[in-house]
């Protein structure tokens, strides 16, 4: 989580330059202030409620706390449905982490209704699980799994720019959406790739 915040902050720019382009410009505002709240709500979790899960839960909920847009409740939704889905073990396998970010992405679908194609951060959450999932299956070790997901984001991501938006403020443009990448499919591969270099990969 410490490594998202950093990378939120360091691409606040390019975060607020495409939400400038297809939506009202404040996605990487959005970002930056949600996950430094994420760090403060961390720092000051109490050490007896540090199992991961407790603690993506924690972050969950400062990022709707937060957060305002779109973005805070889907992925405040999304951490705490990966939080609630991981439990109270200290030690998270690859198998269990692969369970955890698809109720991750039911949430974020049960909330924005948005699929695969809509241009939204769906478009880069889905194929990471995906990704993830898949090579945890074959055995692949936890830093493996996270680097496939976190490439898999980044190739969702750019397949998001020839998209016509469906869902969220980008919806409205209609046909002038195409052409741009997706701010919040960006802000997901932010996330995936924090993930594979936390975990060493
Ligand atoms: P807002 O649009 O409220 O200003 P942000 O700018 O923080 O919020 O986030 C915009 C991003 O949110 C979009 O780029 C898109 O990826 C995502 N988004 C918007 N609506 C939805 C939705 N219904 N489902 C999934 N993602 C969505
Ligand atoms: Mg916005
Ligand atoms: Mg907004």
């Amino acid at each position: 989580m410490h490594r998202t915040t950093a990378a939120m902050i360091r691409q606040q720019e390019l975060l607020t330059r495409l939400d400038a382009a297809i939506g009202d410009g404040d996605h990487g505002a959005n970002m930056a202030r949600g996950f430094t709240a994420v760090d403060a709500a961390l720092d000051g979790a109490p050490p007896a409620a540090a199992s991961l899960g407790a603690l993506l839960v924690t972050a969950g909920n400062a990022l709707v706390a937060v957060v305002g847009g779109a973005s805070g409740p889907l992925y405040g939704g999304a951490f705490r449905a990966l939080g609630a889905a991981l439990g109270t073990s200290p030690e998270v396998e690859a198998g269990r982490f692969a369970a955890g970010l698809a109720a991750a992405l039911d949430r974020m679908q049960q909330l924005g209704a948005a699929v695969p194609g809509d241009k939204t951060m769906v478009d880069a959450f889905s194929p990471a699980v995906g990704a993830f999932r898949d090579a945890a299956d074959s055995g692949a070790d936890f830093p493996s799994c996270a680097e496939a997901a976190a490439r898999a984001a980044e190739a969702g991501m750019r397949a998001t720019v020839p998209l016509q938006a469906r869902k969220g403020r980008a919806a409205y443009l209609g046909l002038r959406s195409i052409g741009h990448q997706d701010p919040g499919a960006t802000s997901t591969a932010t996330v995936f790739h924090a993930l594979a270099e936390a975990a060493g990969a």
